[in-house]
């Protein structure tokens, strides 16, 4: 048989990082090690009752919809997206409905970006997805590093950062990986320095329900110009295995990726339309008792945390991740990371992944028992002297 050869493209393309390490630790835990397993990127809960009812009334729906999504679905993201962001330019026609947020990100950026393109990500990031995303567009990503204190943005670093290749800034807030949410001031004043530059603002607003401070607000209420906005229920619903997600942009965005997508996916599946339906029902608000559990969590990691010498991290205000800064225990996060598995099953996706050496992050979301037992093994790594 001869040698099959794939496309060039495929040279830079490796598996998401992220999921890779899930995949390791549930390797490990499937050959009887205990694992702490910090790395996951959803929710512990099963998918709410109310969106399993509904869902179950639907089951008989089998045809194709439309492919932006069912007519229904669309106006109704469309009007909690416009009460939400307080932003008025958005209709029914400004939606499409996607298999999850990723290909409403890959439709995004083959929509927008032409090769030699640049496209502005705020570091560290989720990078691990979105530079693909960007190359398989033929473009460039252009990183530039968050606040160091804070992990905010950086206004004037990304200002500095545009060329006439500048095509599009991805800002994610909620952020993967740090849980912060970037501040009012920052986003205003970025706002002021792109007005009329001809490159458009990618929000990623997955978390955008995810949040456990009392003030804040997103990127898409600051006056962005060429908006495109991307979000889902995977995360605000447990919905992440369904598969559902949407994008919102200028008609001609909305026009072109619904056109791209119809030779992709087709529409997103029927019964996950249904389920985003169902949760629109509730403006797409996570169930009450997850916020609380997911506001123990953060709490219980956050006191934990502190007591770990040597090691540092933020409060997160939305998501269910901590960014651990462990520079001055390691110069080499990955064989940190690997060390820290091995050694006492804990579990935790090292910086680069987010194009941040020297990082870790720690997803909070599991049973008290796990986190309280992980930070325990976490603490005496790191007391004992990891790589010694
Ligand atoms: N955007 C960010 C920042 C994420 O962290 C994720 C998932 O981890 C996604 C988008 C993708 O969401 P979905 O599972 O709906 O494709």
């Amino acid at each position: 048989m001869t040698q099959i050869v794939l496309a060039g493209r495929m040279a830079q393309l490796s598996e998401s990082a992220t999921l890779a390490l899930n995949a390791r630790a549930k390797q490990l835990a499937a050959e009887g090690k205990t694992i702490y397993n910090l790395t996951a990127g959803e929710l512990a809960t099963n998918t709410p009752e109310y969106i399993q009812t509904a869902v179950a009334q639907t089951l008989h729906l089998n045809k194709y919809t439309a492919v932006a999504g069912l007519p229904e679905l669309r106006e109704k993201i469309a009007t909690e997206a416009r009460d939400f962001y307080g932003l008025d330019w958005i209709a029914a026609a400004n939606v499409v409905v996607t298999a999850g947020a990723k290909p409403a990100l890959f439709a995004a950026l083959q929509v927008l970006i032409n090769p030699g393109d640049e496209v502005i990500v705020p570091i560290p990031a989720w990078s691990t997805t979105y530079q693909p995303l960007i190359e398989l567009a033929g473009g460039k990503m252009v990183e530039v590093t968050l606040t160091d204190d804070a992990y905010d943005l950086d206004p004037q670093a990304i200002a500095a950062a545009l060329t006439d290749k500048t095509k599009a800034v991805i800002i994610n807030s909620p952020h993967n990986p740090t849980g912060t949410i970037f501040s009012s001031e920052a986003l205003t004043e970025l706002a002021r320095l792109l007005k009329g530059k001809q490159l458009s603002v990618i929000a990623d607003d997955i978390y955008n329900k995810l949040v456990y401070q009392p003030d804040f607000s997103l990127p898409a209420s600051h006056g962005f110009e060429n908006l495109v906005i991307i979000n889902g229920f995977s995360k605000s619903q447990a919905l992440t295995g369904w598969r559902i997600g949407y994008l919102i942009g200028d008609s001609h965005v909305a026009h072109a990726a619904t056109s791209l997508l119809s030779h992709v996916t087709g529409n997103a599946a029927v019964p996950s339309q249904q389920a985003a339906l169902a949760a629109l029902r509730r403006h797409d608000q996570p169930p009450q008792a997850t916020i609380e559990t997911l506001k123990q969590q953060r709490q219980i990691v956050v006191d934990g945390l502190s007591s770990i010498p040597g090691l540092r991290h933020n409060i997160p205000g939305g998501a269910f991740y901590v960014f651990l800064d462990v520079r001055d225990l390691t110069d080499d996060s990955t064989a940190w990371c690997e060390k820290l598995l091995v050694k006492t099953g804990v579990a935790l996706v090292p910086g680069e992944a987010f194009g941040a050496p020297g990082f870790a992050r720690l997803t909070f979301v599991t049973d008290e028992a796990t986190l309280r037992a992980a930070l325990v093994h976490l603490k005496d790594f790191v007391v004992k002297g990891a790589l010694a």
